[in-house]
Order: C-alpha cells, then structure tokens, then sequence
C-alpha cells in the first residue's frame, strides 16, 4: 500500500499512530484522502478520489428536506427505516429477481464501508483466512487486520484483471472461512463475467465460504451486465451483499449503504452493527428509499452520462500517448503511464499533483505485490468542464 512520509501530514497522525493498535501496523491516512489534500494544496483538478463533481437527483434532494421538515429526526430503528428496507428490497427484486425479507435480510449502515467492516467484524474470528482479489479496495485489509483474521490474495494481473479457477484453488485452505469480492471492481474497471463468477460461486460451495461482494457499482457498467453473486445457485444464503446510494446516486456524502444476506447472516452483522453506529442518519434513509424507487429511465441516464464522461476521459488520454484500456464499469479509468517515459506510479503522481495541477492515485495503493507501478488511475465522476481542464493540463506532459 502506498505511503506518504510524515512530514506530508498533521501532527494528528504521529500520535494516532503511537496509539494505534498493533493490530493495524503502518497503517497512516487513506490515499484518496491524502491525494485530496494534496489536490487542495496545488489547486489541481481533482481525478483522484472517487466522488462526483455534481449532486445527485433534486427530487431525492427535496425527500431529505421534506423528511427532516416531516420530523423524521430521531434515532432511525437499528436495522434501518422500514421504507429502505422495503426499497432495497423491492431494488433487488426488480433488477436481479432476487427475494430478500427486510424484516430479517436487509439492514442500513453508514455507507458501505460500515457494511463491510461491520460484516468483517461480525463474521470472522482470529486466524480466519479470507480470500481476497488483489487489486484491493483500501478499506478491506485494515477491516480483516482489525478482526485478527489472514488475508489470502489471488493477484489479478493488468490488462486482463481475469480470474482463473487455479489460481483461485490454489489459496484455499482448511482454514478459509471467507470470500471477497468487488464487482464492478475498483480500480481495474471489470465487470466480472459470469463464468467467473461461476469459479468463484463453485470455490465457496465446495469449500463451504461465506461470501462477501462489494456491488456499490452495480448501476455503472457499459459492457456487459451486472450479475449479483447471491444469484448464483448455492450462493443465495451464504451471500453478503453489500451496496450504497453513494454512487448510483451521486450523494457519496449522505453515506447510506445496505447488506442483504440470509437470516443467520443477517443476525451476526446486526449484533455488530448495533454497537458501531446503532442507527445511521434518519432523514437520509428516508430520502434513499424515494431514490430507490427511481423509475428506468433514471438508471439508463446514469448509465449513459457515465458512458459518454469515460469515452470523453479515456480518448483524451490515449490522445495525450497513455496507453488506456476503457473500463467496462465504475467511474474509473486506469492509464498506462510508461508510453509517457513513466515507470513508477507514486512518482508520476506527486509530479502530477504538484507540477501539471491534476491528482489521479497511483495504482500501487490497491496492489499488494508492487509488481505493477506503471498504472495510474483517473476518476471520470467529474462534469465535462472538470475533465477538459484536467485533459488540458496533462497535454502539458508532452
Ligand atoms: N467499496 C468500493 C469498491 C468503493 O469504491 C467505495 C468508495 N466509495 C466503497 C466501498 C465505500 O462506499 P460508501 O461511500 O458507501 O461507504
Ligand atoms: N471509494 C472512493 C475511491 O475509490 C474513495 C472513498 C474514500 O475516500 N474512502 O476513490
């Protein structure tokens, strides 16, 4: 994982990490948040961390208003708003022909990121390996580190990302309790296939593996199709789903996300989640469940907006001489550095940043081998303006 020198940071975190617990070694502030605070500091135009440029629907907007104007201003039921619950429920039947109770299958938390530490927490006990696929979202290793469990990694190599049933034999073990997975998959922009999927659902039958998939891109794919890993045969009751309005809705701040999982799941990730947060936001929940319910034409917009930034992005840089292969989902483009005379990843981007005015993450801060530092990663979740600016500036480069 990538690290910053000290020096880069407030003194908050010399102490924090003296009181860090050893469970979490060199862990220091998330790259994202520090390429933000790096993009502050230069004025730069910010395609590093992932949250859009613009807000998300105003009739969802004027829900949160009307639900804090109706009062729904108090502690929300631990589990979640009743309304969410049946949203997201109805959401999954709808686009997945998936059934889940909300009494029992569904519970709200403070985005995904809570979902899975919470799920995380509740689920594994010390020495319990998890398999992971490496790129790796930032927030998955602290969460299993915390929980004393073990990583066990399936590196995925660049252009491809593809998952191979060997590779994924080859890391399970008597003492593999569980899965994870994130498609769409950031950093690399997959949208897994369903013979994948295939792989993984037949691995987690067979050795009896919980699985926990990390879907908050599921309504930003422009080839192929989403398919939920709980759809699989075999896979429905050992399925953690986890999801969020952030992205689908372009309201990352609000931090409403959501698991669906079988009732003995469901329990587990309750007890958690009950003394970490107990109940997230009131008025937002409410205000999700009206976005939820968004008719057809709102998804395809969505869809079709991110469709034409990424084709804007992605033939702006392979203009500029990076090498880019377009994502087929997320807000995410991966550009090869090295046609530019690049090699490492952490450098081109404190140069960017600091020199040409555009933050981008280096590509290393997912990866756990170090083997590919030639690949950097721009976030088109931006409006037009913001991607021509950004796009103008890296012609500098040249
Ligand atoms: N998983 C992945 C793969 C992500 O990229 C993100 C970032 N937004 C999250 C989880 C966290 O989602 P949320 O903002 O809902 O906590
Ligand atoms: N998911 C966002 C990204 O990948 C970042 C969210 C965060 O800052 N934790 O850029």
């Amino acid at each position: 994982m990538l690290r910053f020198e000290a020096h880069d940071f407030t003194p908050v975190v010399l102490v924090t990490r003296r009181a860090l617990t050893r469970r979490l070694p060199g862990i220091t502030t998330s790259v994202f948040a520090e390429m933000s605070a790096l993009a502050r500091k230069h004025d730069a135009v910010n395609l590093g961390q992932g949250f859009p440029n613009f807000d998300g629907p105003e009739e969802v907007k004027r829900a949160a208003i009307a639900a804090i104007e109706a009062g729904h201003n108090q502690y929300a039921p631990m589990a979640g708003v009743p309304t969410l619950l049946a949203a997201v429920a109805a959401h999954q039947q709808r686009f997945y022909g998936l059934d889940f109770d909300p009494a029992s299958e569904i519970t709200v938390y403070a985005g995904a990121t809570e979902a899975l530490s919470s799920t995380l927490a509740a689920l594994l006990d010390p020495g319990d390996e998890v398999v992971l696929f490496d790129p790796i979202y930032d927030s998955y290793l602290p969460c299993i580190a915390l929980a004393q469990a073990v990583p066990r990694v399936v590196v995925l190599d660049p252009p491809r990302f593809h998952i191979d049933a060997a590779a994924l034999d080859a890391v399970i073990g008597p003492r593999t309790r569980a899965l994870m997975l994130n498609t769409p998959t950031n950093p690399s922009g997959r949208v897994l296939s369903r013979e994948e999927l295939e792989i993984i659902a037949a691995a987690c039958v067979r050795h009896d593996l919980i699985a926990i998939t990390d879907e908050v891109y599921e309504h930003l794919v422009f080839e192929g199709a989403h398919v939920p890993l709980a759809s699989l045969p075999g896979m429905r009751d050992r399925t953690v789903t986890v999801s969020s309005a952030g992205k689908t809705f372009s309201l990352t701040g609000w931090k409403i996300g959501w698991t669906c999982a079988a009732p003995p799941l469901t329990d587990a990730l309750r007890m958690v989640h009950q003394f970490v947060t107990f109940a997230v936001a009131t008025p937002f929940q409410h205000a999700a469940a009206v976005a939820l319910a968004a008719p057809d034409r709102y998804y395809e917009t969505l869809r079709d907006d991110y469709r034409a930034r990424r084709d804007k992005l992605c033939r702006g840089l392979a203009s500029l001489g990076f090498a880019v292969t377009p994502p087929e989902g997320t807000y995410f483009a991966l550009a090869d550095i090295r046609p530019l005379g690049f090699t490492d990843d952490v450098v081109f981007c404190r140069r960017l940043v600091e020199h040409f005015g555009v933050a981008a993450i280096p590509y290393s801060a997912f990866g756990t081998d170090g083997r590919h530092r030639h690949l950097v990663r721009f976030a088109f979740c931006k409006d037009d303006a913001t991607l021509d600016e950004g796009l103008r500036r890296l012609a500098r480069l040249r």
